[in-house]
């Protein structure tokens, strides 16, 4: 089922969302919520989404891009399931990420990213895993990370970066991409 997308200005957004024991995972419950959020992303093409911006406050965040007509330019991601997840910064360098986000329309700004980390977490059956997400898909997983503690793109941002899709599509986006390119050709994502 195709969820409603909380958008900013709803308190659940700025909450930090509590973790999901692995007796709790498995119930149907959860099982059908964490499809429910698959879909709810993939109706909405999002890059990613996470449990409370469709009302839930709980740790869960998903991630996938295959040729996203939102970010036409971000490198294909496979489809991951993250409960209760920690990210590790690999490295000490950032890079600058153009990013959006579904609770907050018609909004895009850059944003300081890790290009190296390892995520940690717990996948939909309870069982851990670790896995180092590099580049341009790192972002994204800091991103979605950011809405378990109740963090939104902008209060990372430098407002001066701030730009409508509009506005972004006709004077940024080629820049984006390019540089997007780079980013991608050193850390391979
Ligand atoms: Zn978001």
């Amino acid at each position: 089922m195709v969820l409603e997308i909380t958008q900013i200005g709803h308190p659940i957004l700025r909450t930090s969302c509590r973790e999901i024991a692995v007796g709790e995972l498995a119930s149907p419950e959860v099982q059908r919520f964490i499809d429910d959020l698959i879909e709810t992303k993939r109706a909405a093409n999002g890059a990613g989404i996470a449990a409370p911006q469709v009302g839930k406050p709980w740790r869960i965040f998903v991630v996938e891009v295959t040729n996203n007509p939102r970010y036409p330019y971000k490198p294909d991601a496979e489809l991951t399931i993250c409960v209760n997840p920690e990210i590790e910064f690999l490295t000490p360098e950032r890079y600058l990420n153009y990013e959006g986000c579904l609770s907050i329309p018609d909004l895009r700004g850059q944003v300081p990213r890790c290009p190296h980390i390892r995520v940690r977490a717990l996948d939909r059956h309870g069982n851990p895993f670790g896995r180092v997400v590099k580049g341009i898909t790192a972002g994204t997983f800091q991103h979605e990370h950011d809405h378990l503690n109740g963090i939104l793109f902008p209060d990372r941002a430098d407002p001066r970066t701030f730009s409508t899709w509009n506005e972004f599509a006709l004077r940024h986006e080629a820049a984006v991409a390019q540089s997007v390119r780079q980013i991608v050709d050193r850390w391979g994502e």
